[in-house]
């Protein structure tokens, strides 16, 4: 690092910003909404951009993008916040408690919005000596249908062209001051399984004239086991459950069919691609040796969110130097799904967690808990990380960069 560091003189300054995060995340907070519905969200978010004047542009409804652009060429950078909140409603007694009935950002997406703002404000103010650019990703419907994906169609990553990504997701779980990187696979594909049995009904007590679709079931839960146990290398992760079976009202009537479905969760990308095939072909397998068919469903759900060795170095390096940061961990690996996922399959970029857990101050709900909330207090490490994180890559990656931006053909 050069002698005139920004890490130097970032932490009064970062400190200063407290305030505005928490009253921004607070009023976030209080004004949640759905996925796709993010529209006082997303309002908030455009006027504030343009306050400091960050050209700002719309995407996939209600996603924002704005973009630093660099006094000297570089490359482009691009920091993502989620937006949206979920169906359920808040029992915290704060004054900053959900206002909607309903709905509440129970996941922290306000949080990261917030941290994302102060970021921008914080990196406009230095504009001049970046090298390279900075752009803002504010996606909508992070927890369903998914956000990110829509704005790349719509182009999030062009003109300029990104080429590193990073974002965070607050911890509940992680305590306040730590924070959790690790390169690699850090959170799973969810993908979506439906099979339907078909056999023929008949009579509970003439089974043999029937084709018992209940039995066949059965055979076809424990032979799907064997996807897991027997064909994955053991050293991979894939979780296959069946988790809802229906069939049949009466107890002494065969039904004709049985409705299996389940979820299957896995890391490698290129063994997540063969898993439908290997679940039907057992499916096949199964129902055709008992004389039944079948139908059968695959869903790909988010793809796993896969981060870059060498960006999650740079991270790691970054919260290292802060002062504010107590400790870096290794991650462990989520089951959980993250659309983040879909711009780390596009470009390179890291995906971490910031401890926002404090037992004692009563901060250590789960996330999607009814009683869901954070410690205020580790937002702007997170400012200070995604600031530090811009400064060392584009300062370690100067190259000419052609700027395009609001006159491209794939802008609005
Ligand atoms: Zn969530
Ligand atoms: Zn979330």
């Amino acid at each position: 690092m050069s002698s005139n560091s920004p890490l130097e003189d970032v932490q009064p300054r970062v400190r200063d910003l407290l305030d505005e995060i928490v009253q921004t995340r607070r009023d976030i907070h209080r004004h949640p909404e759905l996925g796709f519905k993010e529209k006082r969200t997303a309002e908030l978010i455009s006027a504030r951009l343009a306050s400091l004047g960050i050209p700002v542009k719309r995407l996939a409804g209600t996603g924002v993008v704005g973009l630093i652009q660099g006094g000297k060429p570089g490359k482009t950078i691009l920091i993502r916040a989620d937006m949206d909140a979920l169906p359920l409603q808040e029992e915290n007694e704060t004054d900053y408690r959900s206002e909607v009935p309903s709905v509440m950002h129970a996941c922290g997406h306000d949080a990261h919005v917030a941290t994302a703002l102060a970021t921008a404000r914080l990196l406009n103010d230095e504009k001049e000596n970046l090298r390279g650019n900075v752009k803002f990703m504010f996606q909508p419907a992070e927890e369903k249908p998914g956000g990110a994906k829509p704005m790349i169609r719509e182009g999030v990553l062009k003109s300029p062209d990104v080429d590193a990504a990073i974002g965070l997701h607050v911890w509940n779980s992680l305590p306040v001051g730590k924070v959790a990187i690790r390169p690699g696979p850090i959170m799973a594909a969810a993908d979506e399984v439906t099979i339907k049995v078909i056999g023929k009904g008949g009579h509970g007590a003439a089974a043999y004239q029937a084709i018992d679709p209940v039995v066949i079931a059965a055979h076809l839960v424990t032979a799907l086991q064997s996807v897991a146990s027997r064909e994955v290398d053991p050293l991979q992760s894939v979780v296959l459950s069946i988790c809802s079976i229906h069939a049949g009202h009466a107890f002494n009537i065969i039904p004709p069919s049985v409705d299996l479905r389940g979820t299957v969760r896995s890391f490698d990308s290129a063994l997540r691609q063969e898993l439908p095939g290997r679940i039907e072909r057992i499916v096949k397998g199964v129902t055709s040796a008992f004389g039944a068919t079948y139908e059968f469903d695959y869903r790909m759900g988010y793809p796993p969110t896969v981060n870059d060795v060498e960006i999650s170095a740079l991270v790691d390096h970054c919260a290292e130097e802060l002062v504010s940061v107590r400790e870096v961990i290794r991650s462990e690996i989520s089951m959980g799904g993250e659309d983040m996922s879909y711009i780390l399959n596009e470009v390179p970029g890291c995906f971490f967690f910031l401890g926002t857990q404090n037992a004692e101050k009563g901060f250590d709900f789960p996330h999607h808990s009814p009683r869901f909330d954070i410690d205020e207090s580790a937002l702007p490490i997170g400012a200070e990380i995604f600031q530090a994180v811009v400064h060392r890559y584009l300062e370690t990656t100067v190259l000419d960069a052609e700027l395009n931006f609001g006159g491209g053909a794939e802008s609005e």
